[in-house]
């Protein structure tokens, strides 16, 4: 490995952004010239944040803090978790895409479909770059995703879960909040894909704009909207949350119907992710006014 160079905030966007703009990969693999993503939305979180424990003791002892993904990972470093950041990003659903899938009421359009196999493996690949060009530069890192031991466990709380969430490492990196379904409300929608690595480099964290992890979801911020209850075409969704079962069983089932509609081996659903208030935005004004700002949303008034 080289000396380590200063490495920023921007070096780390331009290297996903880039990689985005470059890559053969990055292709919803039909035959057309149409790219599976755009751009990113990049952000990042401080390996001591406690919020890491905190998901820790909420989701269960299996689920990894970076520190502990890293070392498992690279253990000659002998790193601190003050020396690691994590790198989050999400990779919104293009419009085209978002438009094709608004349409359907069981199951995917073939570009969903298409998002969930080949955009995730440009994903993947993704993930790898950012490691390489860390690597490259002297700094270590890990895409815990990408990790041989990254498992589903299963969960007295929720059904199951697993060792590393990028949708937690999203909110933790300042990019968005959940909602009633379970998505990941960021600022450019819920219709998106994410990622991230565990690299040993010290960069100021993004902040949290948001004043709970639920925030950006009007259901939880007045008790309005629950759209993608509707949506839902498996009922896995209700004003109690998001029933992991029966969602993944409707998955199980959408591979038949994809082999057989559109003819390649793929998934896929997402129909509770379009259509809906968040799909592209934040749907809560006082949260998205605040996140255009740069500020926090001002607290709820009292009530009377
Ligand atoms: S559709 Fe409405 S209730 Fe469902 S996650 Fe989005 S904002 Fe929340
Ligand atoms: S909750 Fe699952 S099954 Fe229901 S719409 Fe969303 S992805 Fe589809």
């Amino acid at each position: 490995m080289k000396e380590n160079i200063n490495i920023t905030q921007d070096w780390i966007e331009n290297i996903i952004q880039n990689f985005i703009s470059q890559s053969p990969l990055n292709s919803l693999q039909n035959g057309t010239d149409e790219p599976a993503w755009d751009q990113a939305q990049v952000g990042f979180a401080s390996g001591t944040d406690q919020i890491w424990q905190q998901y820790k003791e909420y989701i269960g002892a299996f689920h990894w803090t970076p520190w502990e993904v890293f070392n498992q990972h690279c253990p000659d470093e002998n790193v601190s978790a003050d020396q690691l950041t994590v790198i989050s990003w999400i990779l919104p659903q293009r419009k085209l895409v978002r438009k094709t899938n608004r349409k359907e009421k069981t199951y995917p359009s073939e570009e969903w479909a298409r998002i969930r196999v080949f955009g995730e493996e440009f994903n993947m690949a993704l993930r790898r770059n950012v490691v390489e060009s860390l690597e490259q530069e002297g700094h270590s890192a890990v895409a815990p995703m990408a990790t041989p031991n990254w498992t589903i466990v299963k969960s007295k709380r929720f059904s199951y879960a697993s060792s590393w969430s990028e949708r937690h490492a999203a909110h933790a990196a300042g990019l968005g909040t959940f909602g009633l379904c379970d998505g990941l409300i960021t600022a450019k929608g819920k219709a998106m894909r994410v990622g991230s690595v565990v690299a040993k480099v010290s960069l100021e964290p993004s902040p949290r704009l948001y004043a709970d992890h639920q925030a950006y979801c009007l259901f939880y911020a007045d008790g309005t909207c629950g759209k993608c209850i509707d949506r839902c075409p498996a009922r896995a969704i209700t004003t109690q949350g998001h029933d992991k079962e029966k969602c993944r069983a409707h998955l199980v089932k959408s591979r038949k119907y994809v082999k057989k509609t559109y003819d390649f081996e793929g998934y896929g659903c997402g129909l509770c992710q379009v259509g809906v208030p968040c799909e592209s935005g934040i749907p809560v004004k006082a949260a998205r006014e605040a996140y255009e700002k740069g500020e926090l949303p001002p607290p709820p008034p009292p009530l009377a």
